[in-house]
């Protein structure tokens, strides 16, 4: 949570009040419960919202100017809405300039503006600030616009953000939470189709608990775009195997690939293998979770990171030692697994109430012992999506 008298405190502090007090709005980070690397193959995810997030303080200008301030960072910056500037600079600004004009470029009218920004969200650890950074700013701008800005055209525009500005071809399940999350609830998201299921996360007796290895590799960003390859020349070959009709990842059955993955080379025979199997390891999660049955849910996660670490390859050993370090605590971990792209960030786990101690305890000794690094351990209530905030609380 940002203390909003802060971030008021602050956007005082660096634009003055005499036109006025800026309103509030803020995004949340989020993790992805399971449904690894499906979202790009059309499949599908069930992320949560988490109770950490990017607050926005925004004052309308009379001009097109947006200047702002991160309060973290402790850094000014603006642009002009007219002069759109050079893409991929690989400055934060990419995100706040690349979302106004995906949203102008889709209709949303913007004015100018001054804008505070402050978050909470673990930058680079795998939970997603960037998104979180993306949809409240966006939001803040249509706002003091005078734009409604309907949340799926917010999410759709913070991913043109990445795609164009940012250059990361990231698929749309980050913003999507953020836009959209529901609070006590996990979201079922069709990266197909964009339909979305609100799934309740009963926290009475287990909580989602998630591990920083405060690791990442540099891989990640290569590895990623050599997946997506992967996964097409699966599909194409699938094609001409015999699947004629198929056009993502998405299409394809388990019995599909047993029968036409003979096809396939090894390599990319195990990158199907994951994503086939993550998305019906997704749909049953998601319907395990609705029932309350989370020893199955707990279950389908561990065996998610065997699939991510075996066949995908985008674990890492700081991320399989955490997963280990959990699996060994059986009485108190349900299910663990890595969570986001890989190669370092968190791992997400379903932790019994009554031992979270214990887990905190050991996961923190083992893994430093193990690593000679401090993970960081969140606990998080599922949040809500990105919003006004109006009240100082
Ligand atoms: P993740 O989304 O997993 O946290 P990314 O690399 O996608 O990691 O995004 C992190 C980037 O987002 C940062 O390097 C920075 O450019 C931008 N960012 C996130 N939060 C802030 C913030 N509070 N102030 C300025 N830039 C931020
Ligand atoms: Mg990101």
């Amino acid at each position: 949570m940002i203390d909003a008298a802060a971030l008021r405190q602050a956007f005082r502090d660096v634009y003055g009040l005499q036109d006025g007090a800026p309103r509030l709005f803020r995004a949340p980070g989020r993790v992805n419960l399971i449904g690894e690397h499906t979202d790009y193959n059309e499949g599908f995810v069930l992320p949560m919202a988490i109770d950490r997030e990017t607050c926005v303080a925004a004052r309308p200008r009379a001009d097109r100017v947006v200047r702002i301030f991160s309060v973290n960072l402790n850094e000014h910056a603006e642009f002009d809405l007219d002069q759109p500037g050079e893409r991929e600079r690989g400055l934060w600004l990419d995100y706040v300039e690349g979302v106004a004009q995906a949203l102008e470029r889709r209709g949303v009218r913007l004015g100018g503006a001054d804008l505070a920004l402050s978050s909470d969200v673990p930058v680079g650890a795998g939970l997603s600030s960037s998104a979180a950074l993306e949809v409240s700013a966006g939001l803040a701008l249509a706002s003091v616009s005078g734009r409604e800005v309907d949340p799926v055209e917010l999410a759709l525009a913070g991913q043109e953000a990445e795609h164009t500005y940012v250059g990361a071809k990231v698929g749309i399940m980050d913003q999507f939470i953020a836009a959209l999350g529901r609070a006590g609830h996990a979201l079922l998201i069709d990266c197909r189709t964009l339909e979305t299921q609100a799934i309740p996360v009963d926290t009475t007796d287990t909580l989602v608990a998630i591990c920083d290895t405060r690791v990442k590799h540099e891989l990640s960003a290569s590895e990623y775009n050599t997946r997506r390859a992967e996964c097409e020349e699966g599909v194409e070959l699938l094609r001409r195997a015999g699947l004629t009709d198929i056009r993502a990842l998405r299409d394809v059955s388990e019995a599909d690939l047993e029968h036409y993955g003979r096809a396939l080379p090894e390599v990319v025979g195990r990158r199907c293998r994951h994503v086939v199997s993550e998305n019906a390891r997704t749909l049953d999660a998601s319907a395990a979770l609705r029932e309350g049955r989370l020893e199955e849910m707990g279950r389908l996660m561990y065996s998610s990171h065997e699939s991510l670490r075996d066949d995908y390859e985008v674990s890492c050993a700081e991320l399989d030692q955490m997963v280990e370090i959990a699996t060994s605590l059986a009485g108190a971990t349900l299910g663990a697994r890595m969570t986001g792209g890989g190669f370092g960030g968190c791992t997400v786990n379903l932790v019994r109430r009554d031992a979270l101690d214990i887990f905190r305890e050991t996961i923190t000794r083992e893994y430093t012992d193990a690593t000679g690094r401090t993970p960081n351990i969140y606990v998080s209530e599922a949040g809500e999506g990105a919003g006004e905030v109006t009240s100082d609380e």
